[in-house]
């Protein structure tokens, strides 16, 4: 990155809401099914059909917008937001203009630099649209089943307060814990159900004006937030450079190219001509309600992570991963339950476990070892009847399979514990090494947990840690004998 430009990065996100039924009809809100058969007049935008506003997905917006500081409106309306494209069969879109449910919060993030704070300026409702589908023949065809399905945007404030690619993805890494744990999204980004929209813009560095910004679509991972915006900022400096313009433009992230490219042209903002939807009667968002919802606020990710640390002594960085959706909260906890032990748990959580996770392409929560199965493998090498090598290994054949740690460290032949042999293996070392051997007599008890090494490489990790320790120490104690 270049020392003579700073980039003003400021975000949109839709998430669809979790709710039984749509935003303004009882047809079922879930991803996917038959195109179309989830549909009704409201939904499908028939002259005459009334919508009825979803009372779950307003307390929803009411439970992110306290989880994000914000404050409620008193009154929040819907305006209907005018356009036409295929997808929309109204013509318009029911959202909220000037009276959002909520305004002016806020969202704290870690980055390497420290806790920065991005102000957030709104938390609105809307419905979601339907799926243009083009297929292979040319033709397109459009399934109306996620039309009107609860949408909620989260906009940050203006001016941006994010100034590099690693913020804005922190800001969205934040802020979709935090909708997963108050259980309002999924947080599936290559499902589409949690969207973001960043918009970017480099100016001068001590320059008070804002450059020109182009809006980026289509990103549907964090590695792709983060590229998208890093290639952006560096496209925008380049034509800066080159002494041309900025265009105010919105450009699509292409993942096989790795950088983004037009989509549309945005000369003037369009106009989508606002006005307050005649058949929905405003939100009245009283105390009563609002603080009902705050009085059933769950535990937050940073609660999670101070909770963590209190509990369990683990580090900050530790409590970080184990906090970044619920279910790896639930998970971990669950674990320590089984089996107390939670520093090995978090180890192997972002070891071994975190690797075969990133290897092939899974979440946690797609993961076949429970919890419990974990703790399990921890306990059998905390009471030293596995080593930590063979742990390894057995834990890659629960990873595969699922199959119980204690039966699987069975199957594999378990362990040597028999004294004889592993003084054999203990003898074969001392052979091998007279020098480490002496050492050893002589006092230097560091030299024993080598021996006990060897031990292990020689019995390629199935002798028993503990069992090895003591035939060395027995042996360190008997009077030498003539070899
Ligand atoms: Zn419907």
């Amino acid at each position: 990155m270049t020392s003579e430009y700073e980039a003003a990065i400021g975000m949109e996100v839709h998430a669809e809401l979790l709710t039984e039924s749509k935003m303004f009809c009882s047809c079922r809100n879930a991803f996917g099914g038959e195109p179309n058969t989830r549909c009704c007049p409201v939904c499908v935008g028939m002259p005459g059909a009334l919508p009825v506003a979803n009372r779950r997905a307003v307390e929803h917006v009411i439970r992110t917008a306290l989880a994000l500081n914000c404050s409620i409106n008193a009154v929040a309306r819907f305006d209907r937001k005018n356009y036409f494209y295929p997808d929309l069969p109204k013509g318009y879109q029911i959202s909220q203009y000037d009276q959002p449910i909520g305004v002016g919060g806020w969202l704290d993030i870690e980055t390497s630099a420290g806790v920065r704070r991005v102000r957030i300026r709104r938390v609105h409702l809307e419905e979601d649209t339907g799926k243009l589908m083009h297929l292979p023949a040319g033709d397109s065809a459009v399934d109306y089943n996620r039309s009107g399905v609860p949408l909620m945007e989260i906009v940050t404030e203006f001016p941006p307060d994010m100034r590099s690619a690693e913020e804005a993805r922190a800001y969205l890494v934040g802020l979709r814990a935090i909708l997963m744990y108050i259980g309002v999204s999924d947080g599936r980004m290559e499902e589409g159900s949690l969207r973001c929209e960043p918009n970017v813009s480099v100016r001068p560095i001590g320059s008070d004006q804002f450059g020109t910004k182009t809006e980026i679509k289509n990103l549907n991972s964090f590695r792709a937030v983060e590229r998208g915006i890093a290639h952006e900022i560096e496209r925008q400096i380049d034509v800066l450079r080159g002494g041309g313009k900025v265009r105010q433009e919105t450009r699509g992230w292409n993942e096989a190219r790795q950088e983004t490219v037009v989509q549309r042209s945005k000369e003037e903002e369009q106009e989508y001509r606002y006005f307050p939807d005649p058949d929905l009667v405003p939100l009245r968002l009283d105390d009563a309600w609002v603080e009902s919802i705050r009085s059933t606020m769950p535990e937050l990710p940073d609660q999670a992570r101070r909770r963590l640390i209190a509990a369990h002594g683990i580090s900050e960085k530790e409590a970080a991963w184990l906090t970044q959706t619920p279910f790896h909260a639930a998970y971990f906890d669950q674990a320590v339950r089984f089996h107390n032990a939670p520093e090995q748990i978090a180890s192997w959580l972002m070891g071994d476990f975190a690797r075969l996770l990133n290897v092939t392409q899974m979440g946690l929560e797609q993961s076949k070892v429970t919890p419990d199965n974990l703790a399990s493998l921890v306990r059998l090498v905390d009471s030293g009847q596995i080593s930590g090598k063979m742990a390894k290994a057995i834990f890659e054949r629960m990873f595969e399979t699922g199959a119980a740690a204690t039966d699987i460290a069975q199957e594999m032949g378990g362990q040597i514990s028999d004294p004889q042999a592993i003084r054999t293996l203990v003898e074969e070392v001392r052979a091998a090494e007279p020098d480490v051997w002496d050492a050893l007599r002589n006092g230097d008890t560091k030299k024993t947990t080598y021996v006990i090494g060897q031990v292990m490489r020689l019995s390629r990790g199935k002798a028993n840690p503990q069992e090895t320790r003591r035939i060395v120490e027995e042996m360190l104690a008997a009077p030498e004998t003539a070899s």
